[in-house]
């Protein structure tokens, strides 16, 4: 089925529309954020950076929508997601597509996370069983006392980059299941994949205000924040940004589930299968140019195999073809988001040689250099591989968000454990491991919510919350799963008691007078 194309498509830098009550709108203001193309290094398009009044027009009819929605059958709103994802498979490939065009990221992985999306939709169609009460029965004589789950009322998203059709649908196919009205915030970085996903619903027939999205930085972040109409937010970013959103948003008395950072480990047992736990330590790191909260950032290798599996490793990574991906090109690893972003990723290869670490692998030295003029500006970095890095050097500590993975070596598995522990973060880690002891203490003591066995991105699926602990997340309650069914109910507990007759009641006899 045909969707409509957006208003202004055809300009040549068109700034992108937002959608306020079922209407796509262009916003009135010039102040504006670039769009690239990472593959180009060229501005595609322009994102209005929204101002507080037309974000709060938004809420508005957002909060219009609210009653009939809510009281819409639950069997009536999935029937909407039913056919959301009808036309997600219709346009598939356009999504992905319009995905690795403004992120970057290989068709093939831009392909695997709208799949992963996707699958969020799946879930939320199973709703209507995933929010039923509960009833006990004659909790006190001819007295029986039930919950049932109400939607919460407005809902926001606040999204990153790194996956642009993803991350949105971790959260709005199950705030609108449970009956909830939705404002989407996308990042400023990837709007179009937020306003394609924004007309395949509107092509559903989902009524009008039901799902919104606005466009824009920290002016329209702080609106949503603050309103009194918002009642819940969901947010995905890095820790300074998500620490912000959960104070703000819960000194205004909202709900809030807020997902940082991360910084994960992967511990290489000398028992390991090699050649598996190099494959998945190359797929954990390099995958989507390390833009990945579940990326695996440092590898702590553990005893006498040290040697062996940097050698692997740097022979594997080093062989990656790297290159732009906007046109399908079949290589293994896209650019990166941005200018300033490859700057602060090739910052740390400077950090970590002045710290005394060594380079075993330098993505800037082994660039493609076999680019078309027209990628002559692509943001691309290439695998990268720092050895004999320490776990106070910042490279073992910060957050680096790209394709660098450092080797850690540690002489045993406590002192491995002890390395991961000392992080702040909290999102995910891996051990490889043939010894079922080591891999139980493993998952058993580290600390973090996503645990890997002989699997390098233990990244939950839909049907499973996204658990990220410590400094990973803010918030009780997590994304993803049936976690993510409570935080979008709420629970209403009735208390019923029925009399058998009149001479049996103790009420006031004027309530039974009618
Ligand atoms: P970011 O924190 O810069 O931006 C996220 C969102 O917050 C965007 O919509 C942005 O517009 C908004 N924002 C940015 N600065 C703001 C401010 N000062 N005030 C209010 N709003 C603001 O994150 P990013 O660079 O887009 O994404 C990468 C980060 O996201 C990484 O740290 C990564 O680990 C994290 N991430 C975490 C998960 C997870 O599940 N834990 C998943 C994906 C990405």
């Amino acid at each position: 089925m045909p969707i409509a194309p957006h208003p202004q498509s055809t300009a040549p830098l068109e700034t992108l529309p937002y959608l306020s009550g079922g209407t796509w709108k262009n916003s009135s203001t010039s102040r504006t954020s670039d769009v690239f193309n990472p593959s180009l290094g060229q501005a595609i398009a322009r994102v209005p950076l929204m101002p507080a009044a037309e974000v709060a027009a938004v809420i508005s009819s957002a909060h219009a929508a609210l009653p009939a929605w809510a009281e819409t059958p639950v069997v009536e709103r999935v029937r909407v997601l039913f056919k959301f994802r009808e036309l997600i498979l219709q346009h598939f490939e356009e999504l992905a597509r319009t995905v690795t065009r403004e992120h970057g990221k290989t068709l093939v992985e831009a392909r695997a996370s709208v799949q992963r999306g996707m699958e969020v939709v799946e879930f939320a169609c199973g709703i209507p069983s995933l929010i039923m009460g509960q009833t006990l029965q004659n909790i006190a004589r001819n007295v029986d006392c039930e919950t049932i789950r109400h939607p919460v009322g407005v809902c926001v998203g606040i999204t990153p980059f790194n996956f642009p059709a993803m991350v949105p649908l971790w959260m709005f196919p199950i705030a609108l299941a449970c009956g909830n009205t939705f404002i989407l915030k996308p990042s400023e970085k990837v709007p179009h994949t937020a306003n394609f996903l924004g007309r395949l619903l509107v092509e559903t027939g989902i009524p009008a205000g039901v799902f919104n999205i606005v466009h824009g930085d920290k002016e329209a972040v702080d609106t949503l924040l603050t309103h009194p109409l918002v009642r819940a937010i969901s947010f995905v970013g890095s820790t300074p940004i998500a620490q912000y959103i959960y104070e703000t948003g819960t000194r205004h008395g909202k709900r809030v589930q807020a997902a940082g950072g991360a910084k994960n480990h992967l511990i290489i047992m000398p028992d390991a299968d090699l050649d598996q736990a190099v494959s998945a330590l190359q797929a954990s790191a390099f995958g989507c140019a390390g833009e990945r909260c579940m990326a695996g950032s440092v590898a702590l290798s553990v005893g006498g195999i040290s040697d062996d599996l940097v050698s692997a490793l740097v022979e594997k990574a080093g062989k990656m073809k790297v290159g732009p991906t906007d046109e399908g090109q079949a290589v293994d690893m896209g650019p990166v988001i941005s200018r300033d972003h490859l700057h602060k990723v090739k910052s740390y290869l400077d950090i970590a040689t002045q710290e005394g670490a060594t380079l075993a692998l330098d993505g800037r030295q082994t660039q493609s250099s076999a680019l078309s003029p027209q990628h002559s500006n692509a943001f691309l970095l290439a695998p990268s591989i720092v050895d004999h890095v320490l776990p106070e050097m910042r490279l073992a500590r910060e957050e680096v968000f790209g394709p660098v993975l450092s080797v850690v070596r540690a002489k045993t598995l406590d002192d491995a454990l002890a390395i991961g522990q000392a992080s702040p973060y909290g999102n995910g880690a891996s051990i490889f491991t043939r010894d079922g002891y080591a891999a139980r203490q493993f998952k058993h003591r580290f600390n973090a919510g996503m645990i890997g066995i002989n699997i390098g991105v233990p990244a939950p699926m839909a049907w499973f919350p996204f658990t990220g602990w410590n400094h990973s997340f803010f918030g009780d309650l997590h994304i993803q799963g049936t976690e993510s069914v409570q935080f979008y109910t709420q629970q209403k507990m009735t208390m019923t008691r029925w009399f058998q007759s009149a001479a049996d009641s103790h009420i006031d006899p004027v309530w039974r007078s009618q």
